[in-house]
C-alpha cells in the first residue's frame, strides 16, 4: 500500500516536471519579445498616461540641494525598454538629469561583483529603517546602523567598499559600471556635484557617525565624495529605462548583449528596490503598484518589471517623501493598465 502510494506520488512528480515549458530565452535581438505585451498596446499606454499627468502640477523641486531647484519643473519624459530591447518613449526623454538615489541600486550592484551577495549583506544589511533616507537617529538606532544600501547611510557604506587604489580609480570603476549598465557612456553633471558637495553636510555627519560602530570600510569623508559624484551622474529617462531593463533582464543589457551584473545577485537588488526604494512611500508604492523600483531626488525613478522590461519617468516636483509625483502615477497608471503587479497572481503566471 505505501510502495503504491509512493509510486503515485513519484509519478504525478515526473508529470508535473515534463509539463513545466521550458524557460523562454530572453533578450535577443530581432526576436519577438516572448513575454512583454504587444507594442501597440504599450504605445497607446504610455500615450494616455502622458496625456493624463501632463497638467499635473503637484509637488515642488528638492530645493536641498541648490542646483535642483533650478531645474525646469515641466520636464516630464517616460521610457520603456523591453528585455528584447524594443523602446516606447514619449516627451522629454534625452534631457539630462541628476541620476540621485537610483545611482545607489547600481553601486550595490557593483559591490556585489566585487566581494560577493553574502559579505555585502554582512556589511550593510537589508533593512526597512522607517526613517527618513538621510536620518542620523536611524543609524544609532538600528541594530545593523547600516540599514539598507538604499538609505543614505547604508548607500555610503555600500560605496565604502568598492575597491580601488585611490579616491579616482574607485571612482572610475563606479563610473564605467554604470555606463555599462546604460550601455551609453555616462558623465557626471558638474553644477550638481559641485552644488551638492558644497552643502552635503549631513552626509559626512552620517559618514562619520557610520565609523563610531566600525560600519564605514573606507576613509568615511573619501566615501561621502564618491557618493556624492554617483548622486550627480547625469542620465536621461532612456538610458535609465535600458539601466532598468538590465535588472530585468537578469543583468544582461538588452542593447549591448553585456551580462553585466551577475543573474544571481538581481533577486537581491530587487527585493531590496521593493522594500526601500521609495523612501517612506516604499510600503505605499508595493501596495498600489507592486513593482520594484528606486526614485531620486532629481525627479527621476525606474521600475522594473522582471522578465519583461522597465519604465523609466523623469519628471522633478517631488512629493512630501522626496518621490516625483508624476512619475510615480505614470508608472501606476501603466502597471494597472498592463497588469504588471508581480503580486498579481495573473501577472506572473496563473494557470
Ligand atoms: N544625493 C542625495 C543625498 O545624498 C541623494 C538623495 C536622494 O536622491 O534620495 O541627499
Amino acid at each position: 500500500m505505501i510502495a503504491k502510494r509512493i509510486i503515485v506520488a513519484l509519478l504525478s512528480v515526473m508529470t508535473s516536471v515534463v509539463t513545466i515549458a521550458p524557460a523562454p530565452v530572453l533578450g535577443q535581438k530581432g526576436q519577438a519579445s516572448p513575454v512583454a505585451p504587444r507594442r501597440e498596446l504599450v504605445e497607446s499606454v504610455v500615450k494616455e498616461a502622458y496625456a493624463q499627468f501632463r497638467g499635473d502640477t503637484g509637488g515642488k523641486n528638492a530645493d536641498y540641494i541648490p542646483a535642483l531647484a533650478q531645474v525646469d519643473s515641466k520636464l516630464f519624459g517616460i521610457a520603456i525598454v523591453t528585455t528584447d530591447n524594443q523602446v516606447v518613449t514619449l516627451g522629454d526623454v534625452k534631457d539630462p538629469f541628476s541620476i540621485q538615489s537610483i545611482s545607489k541600486v547600481f553601486t550595490l550592484a557593483l559591490a556585489m561583483e566585487e566581494m560577493g551577495a553574502d559579505k555585502v549583506f554582512d556589511k550593510v544589511g537589508s533593512e526597512p529603517t522607517g526613517r527618513a533616507f538621510n536620518s542620523p537617529i536611524a543609524v544609532v538606532d538600528m541594530q545593523t546602523h547600516t540599514g539598507n544600501p538604499f538609505v543614505n547611510a547604508g548607500a555610503i557604506a555600500t560605496t565604502s567598499l568598492i575597491s580601488g587604489n585611490d579616491a579616482n580609480a574607485k571612482w572610475n570603476k563606479v563610473l564605467d559600471f554604470y555606463s555599462r549598465v546604460a550601455g551609453e557612456k555616462l558623465t557626471i553633471i558638474d553644477e550638481i556635484y559641485k552644488s551638492e558637495a558644497a552643502t552635503n553636510t549631513g552626509n559626512k555627519a552620517l559618514s562619520y557617525l557610520l565609523a563610531k560602530y566600525d560600519r564605514i570600510y573606507a576613509d568615511p569623508f573619501e566615501s561621502v565624495d564618491i557618493y556624492t559624484k554617483q548622486c550627480s551622474v547625469g542620465v536621461n529617462a532612456l538610458q535609465l529605462a535600458r539601466m532598468g531593463a538590465t535588472l530585468a533582464n537578469n543583468g544582461k543589457n538588452p542593447a549591448t548583449g553585456e551580462q553585466v551584473i551577475k543573474a544571481e545577485d538581481v533577486p537581491h537588488i530587487l527585493s531590496t528596490m521593493t522594500m526601500a526604494g521609495l523612501y517612506d512611500g516604499s510600503g505605499g508604492w508595493a501596495w498600489h503598484v507592486g513593482l520594484p523600483a528606486k526614485s531620486g531626488v532629481g525627479g527621476g525613478i525606474v521600475a522594473v518589471v522582471p522578465g519583461k522590461g522597465a519604465i523609466a519617468v523623469f519628471a522633478p516636483p517631488l512629493d512630501e517623501a522626496g518621490n516625483s509625483v508624476k512619475a510615480q502615477k505614470v508608472i501606476e497608471f501603466v502597471s494597472q493598465k498592463l497588469n504588471y503587479n508581480l503580486f498579481s497572481p495573473s501577472s506572473v503566471g496563473w494557470k
